[in-house]
């Protein structure tokens, strides 16, 4: 078993915050009773920080909050997939994807749907998306009555010839598409709540609606904004031109640029927004779009990191010394879509020596347990041995200001029930889809009952009976 301290982590990370409780962690963690010196089941980078209570603080005007909702590509109790939430002193909020499992921790974080309207994913993969379906369909029960807007990557344009010559391609396979057939997949789920009331005529169409003549008010609107993947900001002689802004409103300036993923159509994000900055790279191999863009120095870069192959196939329970095969795919995955560790060292070291280091540099998508946590410090450190680097898991904190970069720790329940978190200001509901009229009051009201089948509703039982006692 490896050896390690939380001293040893500490170190590595390099974090020279104030408040690291170094004696006093492993609080509130189920599975460090289970296994407590164990560096698989535990995460004492996380455990150490200091602690944060959602909904405590009202953050300060000049303020960011930075929180990672997913931090991995294998769900596990501890970590959904990939989603960061970013908040900002005047009041608006983004999501960077929304990965299987991470609603969960928005709920838990005291975030709720009315907060989640604004989407950017880096590309299609369902670790970066695959809680999207949840959080459109039942958005109109927990708050948001209105449209969901989902930024994301143009078709990919990928066209191939295939073993007998016939040339395949392009496909519908962008987030136009996607949202299409996603709304489309949710047909039931929609109609079937289309008896509460989705959408407010004094909602206002957003500057970001991409067509404000279809007055796109009702929270069942799922909203494409489609992002050329190819667009860097700047021209063929590196001139810029501002071709890859996809959100300017507000102070907010939201840019993206190519990742090099799998299959073409991916992008990183840039949030700029009153002196403070952010990188999200979802997934990428390891590239100089990243470099060029960091170099104008950002707070906080958030870059996804992979773990060597080897090591990759050992923890889902194979050999890799019998099993080189098993080792190649895991390579030939990561060699086609990721950046292992030491890259990343090697990409904060170019902006080192550009003198853009940035404030807090961020591993994610990343199995993060302290064995892991571990060797990944150990090879980014190769490249960076002194600037702040740290790896995230699900419930960290970041604050953002012009003055630092602390990192926190929510303090969460497993039992937290989503809370409307602001006032909704709108106050002229539109009818539902399924309504009915009170015959004592007169009054409108949803027709909660209107599709279930006649027959079988004569079968349900009548409530006088259950609540005769
Ligand atoms: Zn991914």
């Amino acid at each position: 078993m490896l050896e390690l301290s939380r001293r040893d982590l500490l170190k590595l990370s390099g974090t020279a915050m104030g408040g690291l409780a170094l004696g006093s962690v492993l609080s509130g963690c189920s599975s460090d009773s289970v296994a407590a010196t164990d560096p698989t089941q535990q995460n004492s980078l996380l455990a150490g920080l200091p602690t944060y209570t959602p909904g405590a603080e009202k953050l300060a005007a000049d303020e960011m909050r930075i929180s990672f909702m997913g931090t991995t590509c294998i769900p596990m109790i501890s970590q959904a997939a990939v989603s960061v939430f970013v908040e900002l002193g005047n009041g608006d909020c983004f999501l960077f994807d929304i990965g299987t499992g991470s609603m969960i921790k928005y709920w838990a974080m005291g975030i709720n749907m009315d907060r989640m309207s604004k989407i950017f994913l880096a590309h299609l993969h369902a670790d970066h998306m695959g809680d999207l379906s949840f959080l459109y369909g039942f958005g109109p029960s927990y708050g948001r009555n209105w449209p969901l807007y989902v930024w994301g990557p143009t078709d990919s344009g990928f066209v191939y010839t295939d073993p007998v010559g016939n040339v395949r391609g392009p496909f519908p396979d962008g987030t136009r598409a996607y949202c299409e057939a996603l709304k489309n997949m949710m047909y039931w789920h929609n109609e079937s709540q289309a008896f509460l009331a989705t959408s407010y005529q004094d909602y206002p169409i957003p500057p970001y609606d991409p067509d404000p003549s279809l007055q796109r008010r009702d929270a069942y609107d799922l909203v494409p904004i489609e992002l050329n993947w190819k667009k860097t900001g700047k021209d063929a002689l590196g001139i810029p031109n501002n071709d890859n802004v996809a959100y300017n409103y507000n102070g907010v300036k939201i840019t993206h640029f190519p990742a090099v993923h799998c299959r073409a159509a991916a992008v990183s994000y840039k949030l700029e927004w009153n002196g403070l900055s952010m990188i999200y790279c979802g997934d990428s191999l390891p590239n100089n779009y990243m470099i060029d863009q960091a170099k104008s120095g950002v707070d906080v870069l958030i870059h996804e990191i992979v773990m060597p192959a080897d090591k990759w196939v050992a923890k889902m329970g194979i050999d890799p010394t019998t099993h080189p095969n098993a080792v190649q795919q895991s390579q030939n995955v990561q060699d086609s879509s990721h950046t292992p560790q030491k890259a990343y060292g090697y990409i904060l070291d170019q902006l080192e020596q550009a003198g853009k280091a940035p404030r807090l540099a961020v591993g994610t998508h990343f199995q993060a347990t302290d064995d892991t946590i571990k060797l990944a410090l150990e090879d980014i450190r190769k490249w960076y041995p002194q600037g702040d680097v740290t790896i995230a898991s699900d419930t960290m904190v970041l604050n953002v200001t012009k003055s630092g970069v602390t990192q926190r720790r929510a303090v969460v329940s497993n039992y937290a029930w989503p809370k409307t978190t602001t006032a909704i200001p709108y106050t002229s509901p539109n009818r539902p889809k399924y309504w009915k009229v009170d015959p004592i009051t007169g009054k409108i009201d949803g027709d909660a009952t209107a599709q279930l089948d006649p027959e079988q509703y004569k079968q349900v039982i009548d409530k006088n009976l259950y609540n005769a006692r």
